[in-house]
């Protein structure tokens, strides 16, 4: 039922899903991990299953679904076997054994990809967006994440901690663009203050510039007004010092984590310091790589060499800053996906991060495979010969395997309104012609070199799928 759930959603023509949780709140994917996350399930099994999706989300990025699929049909071929008493063991001796092999030929199958071969990367990218709320856009954005990863690879790398996601509804996401430097979402916190800083040096705070509170709960008496004007005054010179070590290091530009008095904002204002409270933990982690800066926790030990390097800008249309670092060896960049409404950018952004993730992992790993159905079905072959070198009942239970992989044309085809026997039927006749890339065209309905025509996935979701789907279905049996 689990694999079945996510099985309409495979492929480029696969259908999105829409799922209310109990609060009401309403979420609209074609992500095979999500929808899984969000169903509300207390089955032991059920739950195995779901992990599939964690392991090959957390391992690879994509290919979720497929994971899910797949691990669903292997144990429903099982049962087929069960059914004519070959004993559990057996079964998952085979399926071991199939998966390992299927390893094995998915090397010797995959096509190399050089880290500089962005043509073959952009293919990657768009293959993964296929099918997603990225896709009407998907050209563009293959483009900018193929530069964004190759502007974090650093010295063959990829260091995916210089990459950050900012997303901003109003704007269609063909107004997505790829950003030198770190995207803030905030206001300056007083209309007073610069609104940019040319190579600035940038204080990244995580305290609180207001009174401190008392750690225990205390009740101030005062017998006459004078003690009363007294104790404001105490308070507001505590701030103004707060201001003044602030003024004392040199910054320009203060990023708080924290809260910022609305008198150490005017304070701040008039020093001509540009001030913004509570920025994102995840920025300021960001703006840290970015700038050079440590974060600062405690206003008293503040030293001139914790504050970092930046320029700063103000977009006033998009109300956002644009925080450039300074020097050659400095790589942050930030993605700035846009779209219409909140479901639509949520959804370009699990989009978006499924092909960053595959592109890296692209990169890293330097094999490709050809999709649309064209690697299971060549797998599924090369499976059914290895089956007959097997004695015994694990040779069902390879067989079993080589089936299973089938799913996926079938569903691809099934999804797409085809014919799903008839496309599989030729899929295997292209296959044992020795067309080892003969995979489907879901547009057009017919069989192609699926790699040719762009349609490529990494090889390393693929293996990271097949064993994990195994490894599941093993544990159920
Ligand atoms: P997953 O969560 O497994 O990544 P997807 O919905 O992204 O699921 O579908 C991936 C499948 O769709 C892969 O088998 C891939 O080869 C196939 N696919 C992607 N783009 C195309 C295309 N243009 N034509 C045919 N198949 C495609
Ligand atoms: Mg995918």
């Amino acid at each position: 039922a689990v694999a079945e759930a996510v099985r309409s959603t495979l492929g480029p023509k696969g259908m999105d899903k829409m799922l209310v949780d109990s609060m009401g709140d309403v979420t609209i994917t074609n992500d095979g991990v999500t929808i899984l996350k969000e169903m509300d399930i207390d089955n032991p099994t059920a739950e195995m299953i779901i992990e599939v999706a964690e392991t090959q989300e957390d391992e690879a990025g994509d290919g979720t679904t497929t994971a899910v699929a797949v691990a669903g049909e292997l144990l429903k071929n099982a049962e087929d076997l069960l059914e004519q008493d070959i004993h559990p063991t057996a079964i998952i001796k085979g399926f071991h054994l199939a998966s390992q092999q299927a390893r094995e030929e998915i090397d010797d199958i995959s096509e190399h990809v050089d880290a500089d071969d962005e043509d073959l990367l952009r293919k990657v990218a768009e293959t993964s967006m296929t099918g997603k709320g990225a896709e009407l856009d998907k050209e563009l954005l293959a483009q900018i994440i193929v530069e964004a990863i190759s502007s974090v690879t650093v010295e063959g790398q990829v260091d995916m901690q210089y990459l950050n996601i900012e997303t901003q509804t109003g704007q269609s996401a063909s107004n997505s663009e790829l950003l030198k430097g770190a995207v803030i979402d905030k206001d300056p916190v007083h209309d007073n203050m610069p609104k940019s800083a040319e190579e600035a040096n940038i204080l990244l705070l995580n305290e609180a510039v207001e009174i401190e509170e008392t750690d225990v709960d205390t009740e101030v008496n005062v017998t006459d007004p004078s003690q009363l004007q007294q104790f404001l005054d105490q308070e507001e010179k505590q701030l103004k010092q707060k201001v003044q070590q602030i003024v004392d290091s040199g910054a320009d530009v203060v990023f708080c984590q924290k809260g910022i008095d609305d008198l150490a904002q005017h304070y701040l204002a008039k020093e001509g310091i540009l001030a913004v409270r509570r920025t994102k933990k995840s920025d300021i982690r960001f703006l840290k790589n970015i700038t050079g800066a440590a974060v600062v926790s405690d206003l008293d030990s503040i030293e001139a060499a914790d504050l970092g390097r930046a320029s700063v800008r103000r977009d006033e249309a998009d109300e956002l800053f644009y925080v450039e670092g300074i020097g050659d060896d400095v790589h942050g960049v930030t993605l700035l996906l846009r779209g219409s409404t909140d479901h639509v950018v949520d959804e370009l952004e699990r989009g978006v991060n499924d092909a960053l993730d595959v592109v890296s992992t692209t990169v890293a790993d330097g094999r490709t495979l050809a999709g649309g159905g064209a690697i299971e079905v060549e797998l599924a072959s090369r499976l059914r010969d290895y089956a007959d070198s097997i004695e015994g009942r694990e040779q069902l239970a390879v067989e079993a395997f080589a089936d299973a992989l089938e799913l996926v044309p079938r569903v691809l085809a099934g999804n797409a309104g085809l014919d799903s026997i008839d496309l599989l039927v030729d899929l295997r006749a292209a296959h044992e012609s020795g067309d080892q890339r003969a995979g489907l065209d879901v547009f057009s309905g017919d069989v192609v070199d699926t790699f040719d025509a762009g349609v490529v996935e990494p090889a390393h979701a693929k293996e990271q799928a097949l064993s994990s789907a195994t490894e599941a279905a093993n544990l159920v049996l």
